[in-house]
C-alpha cells in the first residue's frame, strides 16, 4: 500500500484547509494512512512529517506495520501522548504564532477533547477538520481493489453454507454460526458485522441479527453477511423463501430485484449518489411499496463496513471511478416478512461492475 503517497496527498489538503497539523484518531483512518492495524494508536500529520503514537503493547507491531511516520511509544493513551508531543514540539510544528490542529470531530470523545485542550494550552487552536481521510478513502487504489475483490468472493461463498443450513426447525443462530465458522476456516480475519439471519416476521426488521428463533416454513429468510479479509470488508444480502412462495411473495421479491437493477443501471461517474437512491425508490413507489423501503439504498465499503459515500436521498456526493458501494433496496411489511437484495459494486468509467457473484433469482428451500 502506498502509505507515503496517501500522507503526501493529505498534507496538501492540510494547507488548503489552513491547518498546521491533523490529529488522526479514528483507527481505520490511522490504518489507511500508515498501515497500523492495532486497536489503539494515533497519527499526527504535520507539514514537516508524521508521527505515530501507541502504548507499550504495540511496540513491535508498530515497528512492523507503520510506514511513513516516526514512532513514539509511551505509557498513556495515544491521544494524550500525541498531546504531550505536540505541546513540547510546538515551535517545530509551526515555527510561528498559534498552532492550528485539526481533530476528527466525529470520532474524538468529549472527554478526550477536554483533556487535549487542557494539555495543549493557549498556544494551540483545536478545530474539527473536514472528513479529509474519509474523502480520500472513497476512491480505492489498485491494491485495495484486489483485497476487496478477494473479500467479496470469500464472503459471497458463505451463501452456499446458508443454503445448506437453512431448514425448517433450525435456529437462526445455528445458520449464522455455520457461516461464520466457514468464513474463519476459509481464512477470513472475522465477520464485517454480526451475521443477519432474519426469518419469518423477523425478516421485516431490516437489521434482524440472528436470534434463537427457529426457522418456520412459509416465509422469507433475509441473510445479510460479510467478511473481513486482509483488512477489507465484504457485504452481501440474499433473501430466500422457505416453502412455496405465494403470488404476493413473488411479486414483492421481483419488485425488490427490479429496484436493485434500476439503481445499478443508474450508477455512472458524475451522477450523484442521491440519484442512485432515487432510481430504486421510484421503482418501489410505482409498485405501491415505497413506504416499506425504510432505509437508504447503499453505502461505501472498504476498511469499514459502512463508510462514505452514503447512497441515500438528498446526498449530493458525485460518483467517481473506483468508488465501491453497496446497492441494497428492501421492502419490509410489518408483522409479515421482508425482502432485501444487496450487491457490492465498483464504479467504472462507463457505469459500474457488480463485484458480488451469484444469481438473484428467488430461491425456495
Ligand atoms: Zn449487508
Ligand atoms: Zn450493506
Amino acid at each position: 500500500m502506498d502509505y507515503e503517497g496517501r500522507q503526501t496527498h493529505l498534507r496538501s489538503a492540510l494547507v488548503e484547509n489552513r491547518l498546521d497539523a491533523l490529529l488522526v484518531t479514528h483507527l481505520p483512518n490511522v490504518c489507511y494512512l500508515c498501515g497500523f492495524t492495532g486497536s489503539a494508536g494515533a497519527l499526527l500529520l504535520t507539514e514537516r512529517g508524521s508521527v505515530f503514537f501507541a502504548d507499550g503493547r504495540y511496540t513491535s507491531q508498530a515497528r512492523t506495520e507503520v510506514r511513513g511516520a516516526r514512532i513514539v511509544i509511551a505509557g498513556g493513551a495515544p491521544l494524550l501522548t500525541a498531546g504531550e508531543w505536540l505541546a513540547s514540539h510546538r515551535q517545530k510544528t509551526t515555527g510561528r504564532g498559534s498552532c492550528r490542529v485539526g481533530i476528527e470531530g466525529e470520532h474524538l470523545s468529549f472527554a478526550g477533547y477536554g483533556r487535549l485542550t487542557g494539555m495543549l494550552g493557549s498556544g494551540f487552536r483545536l478545530r474539527p477538520a473536514p472528513a479529509l481521510v474519509e474523502q480520500a478513502r472513497m476512491v480505492k487504489d489498485t491494491e485495495e481493489m484486489a483485497r476487496i475483490r478477494a473479500a467479496v468472493v470469500l464472503g459471497a461463498s458463505l451463501f452456499e453454507t446458508a443454503l445448506t443450513a437453512i431448514r425448517p426447525g433450525v435456529k437462526e443462530t445455528k445458520v449464522a454460526g455455520a457461516m461464520e465458522y466457514a468464513a474463519r476456516k476459509a481464512g477470513a480475519d472475522g465477520m464485517s458485522f454480526p451475521t443477519i439471519i432474519a426469518s419469518g416476521e423477523r425478516s421485516a426488521q431490516p437489521h434482524g441479527r440472528a436470534s434463537d428463533a427457529a426457522i418456520r416454513p412459509g416465509g422469507f429468510v433475509v441473510c445479510d453477511f460479510g467478511v473481513i479479509l486482509a483488512g477489507y470488508c465484504s457485504d452481501r444480502t440474499r433473501t430466500v423463501y422457505v416453502g412455496r412462495p405465494d403470488k404476493d411473495a413473488r411479486r414483492v421479491y421481483e419488485a425488490v430485484r427490479e429496484a436493485q437493477q434500476a439503481a445499478l443501471d443508474a450508477i455512472r461517474p458524475g451522477r450523484s449518489v442521491g440519484e442512485v437512491d432515487r432510481a430504486s425508490r421510484k421503482l418501489l413507489q410505482k409498485q405501491g411499496l415505497g413506504k416499506y423501503f425504510t432505509h437508504s439504498t447503499g453505502h461505501g465499503v472498504g476498511l469499514e463496513i459502512h463508510e462514505a459515500p452514503r447512497v441515500a436521498a438528498r446526498q449530493t456526493e458525485l460518483l467517481r471511478p473506483r468508488m465501491v458501494i453497496t446497492v441494497e433496496p428492501g421492502v419490509y411489511l410489518p408483522r409479515r416478512w421482508g425482502v432485501r437484495i444487496e450487491d457490492m459494486v465498483v464504479v467504472t468509467e462507463q457505469g459500474c461492475e457488480v463485484l458480488t457473484p451469484g444469481s438473484k433469482e428467488l430461491i425456495a428451500i
